[in-house]
């Protein structure tokens, strides 16, 4: 059968004269548009590629999603940064009836793979990781779509990850090019005056681009920080009374793992640890429980968060400062998406930074030794490679494989390790700052207008505000018990 004929069938245009706001509320049973989304979707439905920045629980996937209903002129490709995301979003797409959507990674069995590969026009949505995408086997299947929409979601990855260890992303300009240009979606929940440059320049070429920028600010969560010596300690006080659900951040899996049994140990519910160690399964099901409160706090590394669906996270505590203002947003904001008032909490001790200092030293160091191959043939380089580390590997890849090459790899190696450095000094800024700590990271997205809020952070007024008063159900009480055996008793109780 011809399957150029079936995708004429499938993604002829069609344009319906309902609004917008009577086609969201028939679709998708809302009765109005989140703010920005209805910018989002007008720019796109006018042909103009567009960067949405949209705060957390702004519903970005509407953005995407509304278009390909209302005027279907045909796929939408989702180019996102991690398994688990893309898995919930098939998910939530599946359970409001959407049956052709698919996600393209490493759970995908080969054999199923290859089947879903021969048949990629049938699929409304497809998502895929970018180091999916720049393999030229695959690539070369989607160069046969009649890609209607190119999203690239959490585009601040491109920024922030693209440089260090997930060059693929450096590479999307050169792919939508080989895709012949299609119209494009960037969606983020922050982006800083230098990261919205890296995603022009990465991701975009010379086509206008529209631009969507909410505020960043978010009202409903009190920014505090405490300065303490005994971090444990706080966080046994700060958690005794907490019957809501909240995440804990820790920039190393033993520490995620050490302090979540010493908190089980002394809290009378459960807490667990979650990281990039754990097998795909235990990550799932620690999710699962968490999402469904069986599960009340997560001590977790940044491996968790992005794109999780759950409204009632109370409070988010960083207990190591994190490397940038912008990740702090990015994980602080996973507090309170149901709108509610909600905690952010930063335990520093001065020193905390020095971590981070010498992480990125390290990457800085491993990338100066890949310079040590500019000059060598493509013979030589190949008697390096088993001397070569995974990350050096892939960084040779790109630059072997970029217009930009050697020069474009020099050039941001200096670049991006200043600035890297500078975000490490803002984030100490905001721990060690006595002015309102709210308005510090609007300024830092660069926002002008900013109100003054009642309840706002530690600095305006020193008194937390409850966040205890919609407290999730007491599934058990095992005091002195490890994690482990208290999700064996919770099993077994078959709670
Ligand atoms: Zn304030």
């Amino acid at each position: 059968m011809n399957l150029n004929f079936i995708n004429f069938i499938c993604w002829k245009k069609v344009t319906t004269n309902m609004t917008l706001e009577a086609f969201l509320e028939k679709t998708f049973h809302f009765t109005r548009f989140h703010e920005g989304q209805k910018e989002t979707i007008e720019n796109l439905l006018r042909g103009k590629s567009t960067l949405s920045i949209l705060p957390t629980g702004a519903g970005k996937s509407l953005c995407y999603q509304f278009p390909s209903y209302y005027q279907q002129t045909g796929q939408t490709v989702i180019v996102s940064p991690l398994i688990s995301l893309m898995e919930d979003q098939v998910s939530l797409l599946r359970k409001n009836g959407e049956k052709s959507v698919v996600a393209i990674n490493s759970l995908l069995e080969k054999r199923s793979k290859k089947y879903v590969m021969s048949r990629l026009n049938h699929y409304r949505f497809i998502f895929i990781s970018p180091e999916s995408l720049s393999q030229p086997e695959i690539l070369s299947y989607f160069k046969e779509l009649q890609i209607g929409l190119f999203v690239v979601d959490e585009a601040h990855c491109i920024s922030q990850w693209g440089h260090d260890f997930r060059p693929s992303y450096l590479a999307l300009k050169e792919i939508k090019a080989q895709l012949s240009h299609p119209l494009t979606l960037a969606l983020t929940a922050t982006a800083t005056p230098e990261v919205k440059e890296d995603i022009y320049h990465q991701l975009f070429d010379v086509e206008e681009v529209a631009e969507v920028c909410q505020s960043v600010n978010r009202e409903n969560i009190y920014y505090e920080v405490v300065e303490t010596e005994d971090k444990l300690d706080y966080l046994e006080t700060f958690l005794q009374d907490k019957k809501v659900p909240g995440i804990i951040y820790f920039s190393s899996k033993k520490e995620a793992d050490r302090v979540s049994d010493w908190l089980n140990a002394r809290l009378p519910y459960l807490v667990q640890s979650y990281h990039a160690d754990m097998s795909n399964d235990d990550r799932i099901r620690i999710q699962e429980q968490f999402i469904h409160d069986d599960i009340r706090v997560l001590c977790a590394t940044s491996a968790f968060g992005m794109g999780i669906n759950k409204g009632n996270i109370r409070f988010v505590v960083h207990y190591h400062v994190p490397n940038s203002l912008e990740n702090f947003v990015q994980e602080s904001g996973r507090a309170g998406r149901d709108g509610k008032q909600s905690l952010s909490l930063v335990l520093y001790q001065p020193g905390d930074e020095q971590i981070h200092f010498f992480l990125q030293e390290q990457t800085y160091q491993e990338k100066q030794d890949l310079l040590f191959l500019e000059n060598k043939s493509a013979v030589d380089r190949q008697t390096f490679l088993s001397a070569m580390t995974d990350s050096q590997k892939k960084w040779l890849n790109q630059i072997e494989t970029s217009q930009e090459g050697w020069n474009g790899y020099k050039q941001t190696l200096t670049k991006k390790k200043r600035q890297q450095e500078l975000n490490i000094f803002k984030m100490m800024d905001y721990c060690q700052t006595s002015a309102c700590r709210r308005e510090m990271i609007q300024h830092y997205f660069n926002e002008q207008s900013i109100k003054k809020q009642t309840i706002c952070c530690d600095n305006c007024c020193h008194e937390q505000p409850d966040i205890n008063s919609e407290p999730v159900e007491e599934k058990q009480q095992n005091n002195q018990l490890t994690s482990q055996e208290k999700l064996e008793k919770m099993f077994f109780l078959g709670i």
